[in-house]
C-alpha cells in the first residue's frame, strides 16, 4: 500500500460499526498551494469518483509542488443507504437532511480570535485566519454521526487554497457553481474543464461544503473592512460532471487531465499545462436560474435538448397525464420564462406536481427569487 494512502475514521458511528474515509495525499504536508478534491458528497453521484481515480493515477506520475489531497468517495454513510438495491443518495435516511448542507459556520469564532490581530498585510492576515480556522474546527464538538462526518471532511479541506467538490446532476451539461467573489479569478478552472455554464452566488443558502470553505473569506473581509485586507483565499467550486449516467472511462480520463492542467496552471503541480482552451461558457447569476416545474403529475416528455439556448415562451417539455378524463386537458406544455441555456433536465420520466423538470440559466436575475438559491 502506498504511503500516500490512508484512512481517516469517521466519529460517532453506530455501535458495532466503523466507517472511514479513504484519503490520498500528494506533495509535502503544509506545502502551498494546497488543493483538496473530493467526489461523491451526495453519495450516488458516481462520475466524480471515476475522475478522482483517474486523477490519482496522473498524480502518481508528476511532481507536486504544493499539496494535493484527494478523497475519492466522500460519503460512505450515504453510499450505504440503499433501498431495494438502489443507493438513493442526497439525503440522510433518518432525518432527510441534504448531505451538502449544514457545514459549520465558524465566522463568529474566527472573527473573535483574529480581531485586534489583523494588519495591513493580506498574506499575514490569511495565515492568521487559517490558524484560527484550524483552532475553531478542533474545538468544535460534533453533535452526531452526520455532523462528525461533515467535520472530518472540513478538517481535510478547510485550509486549502483550492477546493473542488465533484458532483453531478440528473441529466446535465458540465457546469460549476462558485462564489461571485471568485469570478473571474476561477475562469481558468471553467475553461480547462470545458464548462458550458458557471453559476455564481456568494451565498447560496444552506451552508454547502464549497461555501463553508470559501465564503468565510469574503464574509470576514466585509466584517473587518478595507483597512484589514482579506483576500478570497480559498477558490472553492462545486463541479457538476454532467448527468448521473455519464460514467465513462474516456470522459473521466479527459476530465482528470483537465484538472491536472488546471493544477499545473496554478503551480500546485509541476509541468506546463499548455494554452488555456477558448470555450463558449455562459456565466450566470444563480438568481437567474429558471426552474421549470410540473403543474400536474404526468409523463415527462422533454423537448429541449441539453445545451440548447431557448427563448421566453418556448415549450421545453410537456407533461402528459394519461389518466385525464378529458383528453383535451391531458397535455400541458412547460415554457421557459427566460432566454437561456438548458443545463439540466429531470432524469425521471414521470413527474409529481411541483417537481423540477427543466433548469434554464438566464443571464439576468429573476426578481422573485430570493433566499435559498439552491434546490434542495
Ligand atoms: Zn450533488
Amino acid at each position: 500500500m502506498s504511503d500516500r494512502f490512508s484512512t481517516v475514521p469517521l466519529p460517532l458511528s453506530s455501535p458495532g460499526t466503523e466507517r472511514t474515509l479513504a484519503v490520498r495525499r500528494y506533495g509535502r504536508p503544509g506545502a502551498r498551494p494546497k488543493a483538496y478534491i473530493q467526489a461523491g458528497l451526495h453519495a450516488n453521484e458516481i462520475p466524480g469518483m471515476l475522475v478522482a481515480h483517474a486523477l490519482a493515477q496522473l498524480l502518481e506520475q508528476v511532481s507536486v509542488l504544493g499539496e494535493v489531497v484527494v478523497v475519492p468517495v466522500a460519503n460512505p454513510i450515504g453510499l450505504d443507504q440503499r433501498l431495494h438495491g438502489v443507493a438513493l443518495g442526497r439525503y440522510t435516511f433518518d432525518r432527510g437532511v441534504n448531505f451538502n448542507r449544514g457545514f459549520a459556520d465558524l465566522d463568529d469564532v474566527i472573527a473573535a480570535q483574529v480581531a485586534g490581530h489583523l494588519g495591513t498585510d493580506a498574506a499575514d492576515n490569511v495565515a492568521l485566519i487559517r490558524e484560527a480556522q484550524a483552532a475553531a474546527l478542533a474545538e468544535r464538538s460534533p453533535q452526531d454521526a452526520l455532523d462528525g462526518w461533515r467535520q472530518t471532511l472540513l478538517s481535510l479541506a478547510l485550509d486549502a487554497d483550492i477546493v473542488l467538490d465533484l458532483h453531478c446532476d440528473q441529466e446535465s451539461v458540465l457546469h460549476l457553481y462558485t462564489g461571485e467573489s471568485l469570478w473571474p479569478a476561477a475562469a481558468d478552472l471553467a475553461a480547462w474543464l470545458g464548462c458550458r455554464l458557471v453559476l455564481l452566488a456568494d451565498d447560496s443558502g444552506g451552508h454547502s461544503f464549497d461555501e463553508a470553505c470559501s465564503a468565510l473569506w469574503w464574509r470576514l473581509a466585509a466584517r473587518f473592512g478595507a483597512a484589514f485586507p482579506i483576500p478570497p483565499a480559498c477558490l472553492a467550486a462545486t463541479i457538476e460532471l454532467r448527468g448521473r449516467s455519464d460514467v465513462d472511462l474516456d470522459l473521466a480520463a479527459a476530465d482528470a487531465r483537465s484538472l491536472l492542467r488546471f493544477l499545473q496552471g496554478r503551480r500546485v503541480v509541476d509541468g506546463a499545462p499548455g494554452a488555456l482552451p477558448v470555450t463558449s461558457c455562459q456565466v450566470s447569476p444563480l438568481t437567474g436560474v429558471d426552474r421549470v416545474t410540473a403543474p400536474m403529475a404526468g409523463v415527462i416528455c422533454h423537448l429541449a435538448r441539453l445545451g440548447e439556448v431557448v427563448t421566453p415562451g418556448q415549450v421545453v417539455a410537456e407533461i402528459i397525464n394519461p389518466t385525464a378524463a378529458d383528453l383535451a386537458t391531458a397535455r400541458v406544455p412547460l415554457v421557459s420564462r427566460v432566454k437561456g441555456l438548458v443545463w439540466a433536465r429531470a432524469a425521471a420520466r414521470f413527474a409529481q406536481t411541483g417537481d423540477v423538470v427543466v433548469s434554464i440559466a438566464g443571464s439576468e436575475p429573476i426578481l422573485e427569487r430570493t433566499g435559498t438559491l439552491l434546490g434542495d
